[in-house]
């Protein structure tokens, strides 16, 4: 048993250990160019952390051998592993060129747990392989939490929400005219250069999600595209030394972003964008919906004990927002701790609704377009 931040036990699970070492490992091969020793040394490292979880003579037993199975469907890694995630039997870690595959990026991120008998300062490896999501939230919300005072909670994750990037500049102006924030210290970094178009005149462009306001990813391919697959935002990059995007259905609405210099731009770290700000966007949309619809929202109550409070007609609505891609983690969670609110499954995890209510008979689940329609006929009844 390991105590996590917010004081609560989680077991190990062998399963769990795997993937969380396959990332790591992933990750540092991924960058293995920039971060030449300190990555083949935590490839090592994650190497132990399998045979070891393997045992003896099954496996692989060295750092190269892991490699190649990071390229291969984790399920081969996996094969005789205690508690492993059924649904990433079929993922792969490493695409052809050594990158990172979209799948580690927004699906097995969520698998991650620390894995404690490894620790160590390592500020090259992103907090998203290296921590929980839980305790991620958690380091971002202590900054804002110190003030006990729900307006500023409210606004400080509100900012964070909306603006996870920007000019350096530019982001303080917003700030102080805001008023009241409070985030972490060095909570902003420069943007990785794997979401940066590099012109032939040598400047750096970026183009921010349109759900999320993060800067996409520029892959090698001229592709441009959001790293959380259900923003759906996917251009193509036409160079130049003013290069822009093209969306790839030949639609023209809604317009793709302009870019932006990456000179003197900041951004949140992948691991607070993934959890606290892709989450909080749907969040943040489906209380302006309800807000349209006629109803009043506070958002994060009581310090966050849930997401949503709202008031609609003569009725009171309490929802937790759910923004995770692993079902299996998803109800894995809800097992440990139960929610203190109605669960509701955003637009992009609407489909999970019938396997949640199966595995967890008795849990109070809505979907965000359902739970719009009671909003909106709520506030119909009550003119
Ligand atoms: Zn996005």
């Amino acid at each position: 048993m390991n105590e996590d931040v917010l004081g609560q036990h989680y077991t190990e699970v062998p399963g769990q250990r795997v993937v969380a070492a396959a990332l790591r490992a992933a990750y540092a091969w991924s960058v293995r160019d920039v971060h030449r020793n300190a990555a083949m040394l935590e490839i090592a490292r994650m190497t132990g952390v399998v045979m070891e979880v393997h045992g003896p003579g099954l496996g692989p037993v060295a750092p190269v051998e892991l490699v190649e199975h990071l390229r291969a469907p984790l399920g081969h890694l996996l094969a005789g592993v205690r508690g492993q995630p059924a649904e990433l039997a079929d993922v792969v870690l490493l695409d052809e060129d050594g990158r990172l595959t979209e799948n580690a990026y927004d699906l097995v991120c969520e698998h991650v747990i620390p894995l404690k008998d490894v620790a160590g300062e390592r500020s090259w490896l992103p907090t998203w392989t290296t921590m929980h999501s839980d305790q991620i939230r958690q380091r971002v919300f202590t900054a804002m939490i110190t003030s006990t005072k729900q307006d500023e909670y409210v606004g400080s994750r509100k900012f964070l929400i909306e603006h996870p990037a920007g000019g350096e500049q530019e982001l303080v102006e917003l700030r102080d005219r805001a008023g009241g924030i409070r985030l972490a210290k060095g909570g902003y970094r420069d943007i990785p250069e794997e979401q940066i178009y590099r012109a032939s005149d040598g400047r750096g462009w970026w183009w921010p999600c349109l759900d999320c306001k993060w800067p996409m990813a520029v892959t090698s391919v001229g592709k441009v595209r959001c790293r959380y697959r259900p923003h759906n935002a996917v251009f193509d990059l036409v160079p130049g030394n003013r290069p822009s995007l093209r969306r790839r259905d030949g639609a023209r609405r809604p317009a793709p972003p302009a870019g932006q210099a990456a000179e003197g731009a900041k951004c949140v770290d992948a691991g607070v964008w993934r959890f606290v700000v892709v989450p909080g966007a749907s969040e943040l949309r489906i209380a302006a919906s309800a807000e349209r619809a006629g109803a009043k929202v506070s958002l994060w109550p009581f310090l966050d004990r849930f997401d949503l409070l709202v008031a609609a007609g003569g009725e009171k609505f309490a929802v937790d927002v759910k923004e995770c891609l692993s079902l299996s983690a998803l109800i894995g969670r809800l097992r440990t701790r139960p929610p203190s609110a109605r669960i509701l499954l955003p637009k992009s995890c609407e489909w999970q609704l019938e396997t949640l209510e199966d595995a967890l008979p008795g849990l109070a689940v809505v979907t965000e377009t359902k739970f719009l329609g009671q909003i909106r006929s709520a506030v119909r009844k009550a003119r």
